[in-house]
C-alpha cells in the first residue's frame, strides 16, 4: 500500500507545524512497511495523528522531535530493537507510553520478563479495532492528552482542559484567571507530571515550531503563572534544564 494516499492530519513534520490529529499523534514503529501503512490507516480513522518511524534510531528521534502522546512499538527492528528504544527512553527520564508490538510468544515473554516500563503489548496479527483500543487504554490509563475532559489535579491545582478552567483548592475552590497562553504552559506541564521540559521544549510545544521567541519568554510566562497561583504553583524549576509540574514541597519557598 502506498502511503501517497493517506491525509495530511497522517503527517508529522519534526520542522514544521504541529501535526494535526484531534486525539493526538501515535509514533508508530515498524521495520515493516505493509504492517506500518495498515497501522497508520487504523489510527488515522481513530482520530490520531501517525508518524512513523522504521527503526529504533529513527524511533528516538522521532519521540524527542514529534513529542507523541504514545508509541506503538514493534519489538523487532533492524539496528536496535524495541526492547532497547524503551531502555533508553527510560534511561533517559521519558515516560511517554509505549505499546509494544510483538510478533511471537518468546518476545511476549522477554517484554514481561524485563519490566522495562512498557505500558502493554500488542500480539500481531492485531484487528484494526484491537489496535484503537489498546492505544486508547494506554492513554487512558497515562493521563495523556487524549483525556480532554479529565481534571487535572497536581498539589492544590485543579485544571480542566476541557473547560479551560484553573481552581485552587476544593472546598471551595477559587477560580483563577490565566491567559490562554499562561493556561496552556500550565496544562501542558500538568499532563506528565514530574517530567521535565526544557525551554526549548515547551517553546516548540506551547507555542509551535514556528515560534521565534527566545527561551526567556517561557520564563517570563512560568513567573505570571506563579504570581497568579501564589504557593500553591506546581512549576518547579529544574536548574540547569527546565521546568516540570510538581506538587509543591511545604518545606521549600513556593516554585522552587
Ligand atoms: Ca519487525
Amino acid at each position: 500500500m502506498a502511503t501517497s494516499g493517506s491525509s495530511a492530519a497522517d503527517q508529522a513534520h519534526p520542522s514544521g507545524s504541529p501535526p494535526s490529529g484531534a486525539r493526538g499523534l501515535v509514533l508508530v514503529v515498524e521495520d515493516e512497511r505493509a504492517i506500518a501503512d495498515l497501522l497508520r490507516l487504523y489510527l488515522s480513522r481513530a482520530g490520531f495523528g501517525v508518524h512513523v518511524a522504521t527503526d529504533g534510531e529513527s524511533a528516538l528521534e522521532a519521540v524527542r522531535s514529534v513529542r507523541p502522546v504514545a508509541v506503538l512499538l514493534d519489538v523487532g527492528l533492524p539496528g536496535i530493537d524495541g526492547i532497547e528504544v524503551v531502555r533508553r527512553l527510560r534511561a533517559a527520564e521519558d515516560w511517554t507510553p509505549v505499546l509494544f508490538a510483538t510478533a511471537r510468544d518468546d518476545e511476549v515473554d522477554r517484554v514481561l520478563g524485563l519490566e522495562i516500563g512498557a505500558d502493554d503489548y500488542i500480539t500481531k496479527p492485531f484487528s484494526p479495532r484491537e489496535v484503537v483500543a489498546r492505544v486508547k487504554a494506554v492513554l487512558r490509563r497515562t493521563s495523556g492528552p487524549a483525556d480532554a475532559g479529565r481534571v487535572l489535579r497536581v498539589g492544590n491545582v485543579s485544571l480542566d482542559p476541557g473547560a479551560r478552567r484553573v481552581y485552587l483548592g476544593s472546598d471551595p475552590a477559587q477560580e483563577v484567571e490565566l491567559t490562554t497562553t499562561e493556561f496552556d504552559l500550565l496544562a501542558h506541564l500538568m499532563r506528565r507530571p514530574a517530567r521535565v521540559f526544557t525551554r526549548e521544549q515547551l517553546l516548540s510545544d506551547v507555542w509551535g515550531y514556528a515560534a521565534t521567541l527566545g527561551t526567556r519568554t517561557v520564563d517570563v510566562h512560568v513567573a505570571q503563572v506563579r504570581a497568579k497561583l501564589g504557593p500553591s504553583s506546581p512549576i518547579r524549576t529544574v536548574r540547569g534544564v527546565g521546568y516540570s509540574a510538581e506538587p509543591p514541597a511545604p518545606s521549600r519557598p513556593a516554585g522552587r
